[in-house]
This record gives C-alpha cells, structure tokens and sequence, in this order.
C-alpha cells in the first residue's frame, strides 16, 4: 500500500540576505535533500543535535515552511505547491505539537476556545456545543472537565501539553508532528504524556513524526528512527538496528554519549567540534571534519545511500554492491 508520507529529495532553504539592496548573499541549507516514507499508524523518532533540521523538516511537511524543491505526498496528494485552500483542508489531517505548550497556547483563551478553536473554524461541531465537544476532548486526554473554563497557566506543564494534544486531536488527524513534546517536562510527567500518545496512537492509528534529541524517549514510542545531521537523513532503520546497532560513525557518538549505568565513561566515544553551519556545508560527507573514521574520499564525495534490509545508511566506510560505483557530489559548498 501507498505510504502515508512520502518525502523525496526534499530541500528547505532559507536565503541570506546582505546589504542595503538586500540581495540573496548564500543560503542556510537547512534541509538538504531529504527522502523518507512513513505507514499509516507508524511513529517515526526523528533525532539529532539542535540546528540539523528536524523542525523544519517538520514544519515543512505542514506547509509552515517553503520547499524549495522535492516532493512531499501525503495520503497520495502532492502537498509541495498545492493551492492554499486545498491544502488547508489536507492540513486538518496533520496537526503540530510544540515543545513548550505554555508559549504555543494563546495565554488569553480558555481551554474550551483552545480546544475547540479549529472545530470551530471548519464548521466541524456537528450540532454539538463548544462545551460539550471541549469537555469530550478533555476526557479523551485524561483532563477534568471542570477546567474548561480555566487558562493556560492554572494548568501544569503537563497538564498543558495534554491541552494541545487534545487541540490537535479536535480535527481527527492521520498524522502529528510531534516537536519535542515532553523535553520541558520532568521525568515522571514524560512518561504520563509518552503514556497517553501511544493510547491514543493505538485508538485512532495515529502516525507521529517524533522530533526529539532524547534518545530514551524515542525508544519509548518510536518504531523506527530517522538520524538528521545538517540537514540530511544519514541513518535511518528500526528502533533496534539505530539504537542497538548504529552502523553511522554520528549515530554511534550520539548514542555512545547517552550515560548507561554500568558503561565507562571512557568507552564513550566523544564528539568534538560543533555542526557546521548549514549556511556553509562541507563538501563531500556533511561529517567529515568531526568524524573519527573519516577517509579522503569523505572530503570529497557525498555517500550514497546503502541498504541492509529496512536500515539505510549513508557512510563510505558501508557500501553495497548497488552503490559502490557512485560517485555523487551532492552537498558539495
Ligand atoms: Fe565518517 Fe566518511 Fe562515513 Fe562520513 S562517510 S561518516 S566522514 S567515514
């Protein structure tokens, strides 16, 4: 069957523009080239360091930013350079959930308006009062109904990101960007909120794009994991193949650098230097000048990617048969 979503080659920059005439002096790459499918009711862990991409490859699958070019099909519609009101529908079917609820939820409404905001906005209450659907929807979420008269900051942190879940839920959508949805919690609340995205992804078969730099979390609700690094897709394959058996010299450091009781820490592997900025990527591999295993071919050429089973991996020390004559340059500066 035909994937949910389906990126392919997809690029998002933004231009950099200089001087009094404003002209367009470069471009921050920020993605680059991303390709990428996910099932009806699969979650995707989308990971890696802050600045490589993930949200914007999020937000650009909800039309919140521009492609610049490649294709994003989604329940077998092209979305890249669909008409607004078209897509405004299809958006209905994806829904965002942020970081930090308190900032993405309007401090002056109530939690009934904020729920029931986009229901009401689509004509969708279906006779129903704001009441009765904001009670219902609170409920589903594991929230009083007594608080639907209440704002923003009555509620706790946690309590908070149950009210933009149950907002995105008010559409009945196939799929969630979900941005770092439990990083300002605490630990305890994480996994009450990590608890409730997977029930509801069981009763409604639900797919989440999960964007997360926290590897413990994305074992816990991922099926498979994406690896991003400077905007490009450079591992991606089951939850065990990434987070057991990382093929990437970049997802093992990832990895490696999460602290494991009873792992030494000096077996971790460290990584040195920062990310490149995506205004000037390197050429070649976007990792060479911080990989440890890094060879002159990685200076140069881009890797292709390589496939064992489900679990790709772009990497010139892992090469299969079918990509061992490539010699693409892709991301060259
Ligand atoms: Fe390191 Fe080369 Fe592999 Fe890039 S392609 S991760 S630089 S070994």
């Amino acid at each position: 069957p035909e994937p949910l979503l389906a990126i392919k080659d997809l690029r998002v920059w933004f231009p950099i523009r200089k001087g009094v005439l404003n002209r367009v002096a470069g471009h921050v790459r920020a993605v680059d080239g991303v390709s990428l499918a996910m099932a009806k009711g699969e979650t995707l862990g989308l990971v890696g360091e802050s600045g490589c991409g993930k949200t914007t490859l999020g937000r650009a699958i909800l039309g919140l930013e521009h492609a610049r070019s490649g294709s994003i099909r989604f329940a077998g519609q092209e979305l890249n350079g669909m008409a607004e009101k078209e897509h405004r529908l299809l958006r209905r079917r994806c829904q965002m959930i942020f970081q930090d609820p308190y900032s993405s939820l309007n401090p002056r409404m109530t939690a009934m308006d904020l729920i029931t905001e986009g229901l009401a906005y689509h004509g969708l209450l279906a006779g129903r009062s704001r009441e009765e659907a904001a009670a219902e929807l609170m409920h589903e979420v594991g929230l009083d109904r007594d608080g639907i008269f209440r704002y923003p900051h009555e509620f706790s942190g946690g309590q908070r990101q149950r009210l933009s879940i149950a907002r995105a839920l008010s559409l009945q959508p196939d799929f969630i960007v979900c941005d770092e949805p439990v990083s300002a919690l605490d630990v305890s609340v994480q996994a009450q909120v990590i608890n409730l995205l997977l029930d509801l992804r069981a009763k409604h078969q639900l797919s989440y794009l999960f964007i997360s730099h926290d590897l413990s979390v994305v074992r816990l609700i991922a099926q498979r994991v994406a690896v991003m690094y400077l905007g490009h897709i450079i591992e991606c394959g089951s939850c065990a193949d990434i987070l057991d058996a990382p093929l990437h010299p970049y997802t093992q450091a990832l990895i490696s650098a999460v602290p494991t009781p009873g792992k030494d820490r000096r077996q971790r592997t460290v990584l040195t230097g920062e990310m490149p900025s995506p205004a000037a990527p390197p050429p070649g591999c976007p990792f060479h000048p911080r990989c440890p295993q890094a060879m002159p071919i990685c200076r140069t050429t881009m890797p292709a990617e390589s496939s064992i089973g489900d679990h790709s991996v772009r990497c010139h020390l892992i090469t299969d048969n079918k990509n061992t004559a490539n010699t693409s340059t892709d991301g060259k500066a």
